[in-house]
């Protein structure tokens, strides 16, 4: 292997991307394939736990596909593949589900999070998340899956669930992962307030026209102690701003800075700036998802050869796995 080693990230198919997911993930997950072996997966099955309808889980895996093939991940070098394509990660999710106390399942933030989301719903699946996550990793034995600090619960979680397994088993087949921790920057959504999210509707997706993506930016919710167009702005606190700096050039964030603590700029003229910045910025992806969008069969078929590649390793990990349990061959 001549890359530093195996990073493992998975996402829920939420289809069409936002730029929370990209600024968030996506971008994180091209530049790492510059010096890791990447391994991207769409989990499928763990959307099965809070969806109500699979009407447009094909239609929201293949979107997302776009999306990432578009933004840059390299599917000659990186495995793209979709979680459900591998039913090991089944097999080795029961085998971990007997080492991993159900309390501490309980006990997990997340899942009391999501309980008090749907209670209507709270179903065996969503109990057994994170062990689905940890099966996930240590299948393709990745040392480091990216996560942001806040997720650093769930792969501690994954370390201990692996090191039981290794325990109970005396073995030493499974790798414990570690966290490639990431500075996660926090994407606001349009609102101004919350975390960027589609469920939300405050978000802005890649894949919009210009047309829309400037429709949805003079929409964004600004300073809100500004009333008019002569008050001082305060950029800090400023959700434009904040985009600003991630997609228009030094010097005009400079003067952006300036000319909107002595009013010189207003909102609207400000949000125009950034609305043309952001379209310039996604151009070339969406010249890129339109000519991968040409061809659907195509994006299926890198799904399936990046599934392909998935199962041999998963494979090999299993034989091992079920060796060190002493399952009958
Ligand atoms: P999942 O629940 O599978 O993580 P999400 O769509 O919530 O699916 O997120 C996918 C990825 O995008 C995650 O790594 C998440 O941290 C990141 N992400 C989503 N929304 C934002 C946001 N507003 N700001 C930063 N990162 C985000």
């Amino acid at each position: 292997m001549s890359k530093k080693g195996r990073v493992f990230s998975g996402a829920r198919p939420t289809g069409r991307q936002h730029l929370g997911n990209y600024l968030g993930a996506m971008q994180n997950y091209v530049a790492l394939q510059q010096d890791y072996d990447c391994i991207y997966c769409i989990v499928d099955l763990h959307a099965l736990t809070t969806l109500e309808t699979t009407q447009e889980l094909t239609q929201n895996t293949y979107e997302m596909a776009l999306d990432w093939l578009a933004v840059g991940i390299r599917p000659e070098e990186s495995i793209m593949f979709v979680q459900s394509h591998v039913p090991q990660v089944t097999e080795l999710h029961t085998i971990l589900s007997m080492v991993t106390p159900l309390g501490k399942l309980t006990d997990l933030p997340t899942f009391k999070e999501k309980a008090r989301q749907q209670p209507q719903n709270i179903n065996y699946g969503l109990v057994g998340y994170p062990v689905l996550m940890t099966a996930d990793i240590v299948l393709y034995k990745a040392g480091l899956v990216p996560v942001g600090v806040d997720q650093a619960p769930h792969l501690e979680f994954a370390r201990e669930v692996v090191r039981s397994f290794n325990y109970r088993y005396q073995t030493n087949v499974l790798i414990e992962p570690a966290m490639k921790a990431t500075e996660v920057p926090k994407v606001i959504g349009i609102d101004g307030v919350n975390k960027m999210s589609k469920s939300l509707d405050n978000h802005i997706e890649l894949a919009s026209t210009p047309e829309e993506t400037r429709q949805r930016v003079m929409m964004m919710v600004t300073d809100p102690q500004r009333q008019r167009r002569s008050d001082p702005g305060r950029p800090e606190v400023c959700n434009v701003f904040s985009l600003h700096k991630v997609f228009s050039s030094p010097e005009e964030v400079a003067e952006i800075d300036r000319d909107c603590r002595n009013a010189g700029i207003g909102c609207v003229d400000c949000k125009k700036k950034l609305a043309a910045n952001l379209n310039a910025h996604l151009e070339p992806f969406r010249t890129k998802r339109s000519a991968l969008n040409e061809n659907p069969d195509a994006v299926w078929d890198i799904l399936h050869e990046g599934a392909r590649r998935a199962r041999t390793i998963a494979e090999e990990t299993m034989v091992e796995v079920r060796a060190a349990i002493g399952l009958p061959k």
